[in-house]
């Protein structure tokens, strides 16, 4: 595939944003024309640099409201026109973005449109230049890619061609059956973007929603492969418009763009024709473990929390300060080394998750997939007789381990070969339900697109959660086995929870593991027996489900006294119980399910409620 971004789609100046975009991978870079009048470089300058970078100039864009004007406007366009083809000269492109009109001013007459387009075509043929005609979703005559393909077919000049941009296209609902009618020769380019599913005015959505391959909804893969089918062997570009990117940096934008275009070149919801000569996407089988930074007296507390969940300290690493506690095939990491990367976290985010381990079949093959989608390798001085686990970089620089399924036992004895407690014969948990991760808003997409690029995982539709101070956004990805179950969680008010999470914790992190079981008043009454701290929900709460779903008295006492939360899925349902913090930062989730594959969203507000009342001590 042929990558390509629209300068547009990132933030800052356009020098750095070449320099963002060449460092990230991309073959080349369309020059959007408002970086071009805002930077104090020259064309031939840009030319230059471009040139340095190794970047080719893909396009220039967007010459705006050019066919159906009436004299002496239509004579002023040409004139601009020549202006830009002088400026493309230059700039060292050879293709210009035109935009279907959107001037009031213009005709709608086919004969006229065409007239102009030939014309157009013609001047630039000669000065050795190409057109790229895109219908705009919000084209006053023509914002159907079916009707600008028509055009350029009639008016039959060679430097005349289509650009087709799968917004237009994929707002409208057009069938990407249609894109089969298009001649490969007469198609000049291809932008990308992809978009949640809104109603709204397709303006607005573009320009504030656009987002990238695997972070929206667009069906992209059956718009790819009609491309392909064609024949089409040219640029694939990004054009993304989005505020959240514009906020964000340069480079991490830039990058998590590549990654986009190789998710969508491989298959988003699916595999596409070219995936089998591509590095797989892991299919993750568990979470293995999860690891925590913790300093001797947060272990301790840490320890005292995890014994009355039935959790044992069964083992000390060889070499290191870190000590496994299990139950079952749970495992729990403490580490408080003096130095590494765990000692590191502890000092910038205090005690907290460091790392988590993922279970696969092939990790040799889980690199190579982070290697091409360019998911930073984590590399740490292990001694010779430890046993090396590969990792990569995850949220808030914490570390993804990947963790060769076939050999974890024997891992785990090598590892930790020194016994202390023997774990507990009867394991009252049943293994991790799943993680939840807390970030900026901003990161919210970019750490969607890692998990959804890098792992076989879907994702469930976004969900917005009522914080007491502000809305949450929320979104699922998920194992095919729901063995591996992540949610992310990003809000832009300052005082929502999650918000003050990132402000207390500096960055993203696991804001709270939850635990499957199969007997959810075993484990309260259990954690109660231990003296585990839980979170007290309000008598209101059980008087408002009683109500709703018409429960059983005895169930809804047996349950308010234990401060368990209920939800319901049809016949499906959900308990749940909440830890308070662990150093005010984590805290851990019970979790029983009947036949539910949700995460009690409808509860969320009523323990965020419970949450806040601890406020100021932020979340514990
Ligand atoms: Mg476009
Ligand atoms: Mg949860």
């Amino acid at each position: 595939m042929k990558t390509s971004i629209a300068t547009v789609s990132i933030s800052g100046a356009l020098d750095a944003k070449l320099r963002a975009i060449a460092a990230a991978g991309f073959a080349g870079a369309e020059i959007f024309e408002n970086d071009l009048l805002s930077t104090h470089l020259s064309a031939r300058e840009v030319a230059a640099l471009m040139a340095d970078l190794g970047l080719a100039c893909t396009m220039f864009q967007p010459f705006r409201d050019l066919e159906g004007l009436p004299e002496p406007q239509r004579q002023r366009a040409f004139d601009r026109l020549e202006r830009k083809f002088d400026v493309m000269g230059e700039l060292g492109t050879d293709l210009l973005l035109v935009c279907s009109s959107c001037s009031a001013q213009a005709d709608g007459n086919r004969e006229r449109i065409l007239a102009d387009l030939h014309e157009a075509g013609e001047r630039a043929a000669a000065r050795g230049l190409r057109i790229g005609y895109e219908a705009l979703a919000w084209g006053r005559h023509v914002n159907d890619h079916r009707d600008a393909w028509g055009l350029v077919r009639d008016a039959d000049q060679p430097a005349l061609g289509l650009a087709l941009d799968s917004f237009h296209s994929l707002s409208r609902r057009i069938p990407s059956s249609s894109i089969g009618d298009i001649r490969p020769d007469k198609l000049f380019i291809v932008q990308v973007a992809d978009a949640p599913l809104l109603e709204m005015d397709h303006l607005s959505w573009s320009r504030h929603f656009r987002c990238m391959p695997g972070q929206g909804e667009f069906p992209l893969d059956d718009w790819a492969e009609a491309i392909r089918r064609i024949g089409y062997d040219g640029y694939w570009s990004l054009e993304i418009f989005n505020d959240r990117f514009r906020a964000g940096s340069a480079s991490g934008i830039a990058l998590d763009g590549y990654r986009s275009l190789r998710l969508l070149e491989g298959g988003i919801a699916r595999p596409s024709p070219a995936a089998a000569a591509l590095p797989p996407r892991a299919d993750p089988l568990a979470v293995d473990f999860i690891e925590f930074a913790a300093s001797h007296e947060e272990a301790a507390q840490l320890g005292a929390m995890l014994r009355p969940l039935g959790f044992r300290p069964v083992a000390r690493h060889r070499n290191k300060d870190v000590t496994r506690w299990a139950q079952g095939p749970i495992n729990l990491v403490i580490n408080c080394e003096p130095e590494g990367l765990a000692h590191s976290f502890d000092i910038v985010h205090g005690a907290s998750v460091c790392a988590i381990g993922i279970a696969l079949d092939d990790v040799p093959a889980a690199l190579a997939r982070a290697d091409f989608l360019r998911i930073a390798r984590f590399e740490q001085a292990v001694a010779p007789d430890e046993w090396p686990i590969p990792s990569v970089r995850g949220v808030g620089g914490s570390l993804i381990y990947l963790v060769d399924a076939a050999t974890r036992a024997e891992m785990w004895a090598h590892e930790f070969p020194h016994p202390l407690e023997e774990p507990d014969t009867a394991p009252l948990l049943t293994g991790f339900d799943h993680v939840a991760q807390t970030m900026q808003f901003e990161e919210f997409l970019s750490w969607l697109l890692f998990y959804v690029g890098l792992f076989a995982v879907s994702k469930t539709p976004q969900v917005e959660i009522a914080d007491p101070m502000g809305l949450v956004q929320s979104q699922a990805i998920e194992s095919a086995n729901h063995a591996v179950r992540f949610t992310l969680n990003g809000s832009l008010a300052h005082q929502s929870l999650s918000s003050r999470f990132i402000q207390n914790y500096f960055g993203a992190g696991v804001q709270h593991i939850a635990f499957g079981c199969d007997d959810i008043f075993a484990v309260a009454d259990a954690a109660s027996a231990g003296g585990l701290p839980v979170l007290e929900i309000p008598r209101n709460y059980y008087d408002d489900i009683e109500a709703r779903w018409g429960l059983d008295p005895g169930l809804i006492e047996r349950m308010a006294a234990r401060n368990i939360l209920y939800d319901r899925d049809g016949d499906a349902e959900y308990f749940q119980l909440y830890s308070r913090a662990f150093a005010r930062r984590v805290f851990f989730e019970l979790v029983e399910r009947r036949g539910y594959a949700g995460y009690g969203a409808a509860n969320a507000p009523i323990r965020l409620a419970a949450q806040a009342r601890h406020k100021p001590e932020t979340i514990d």
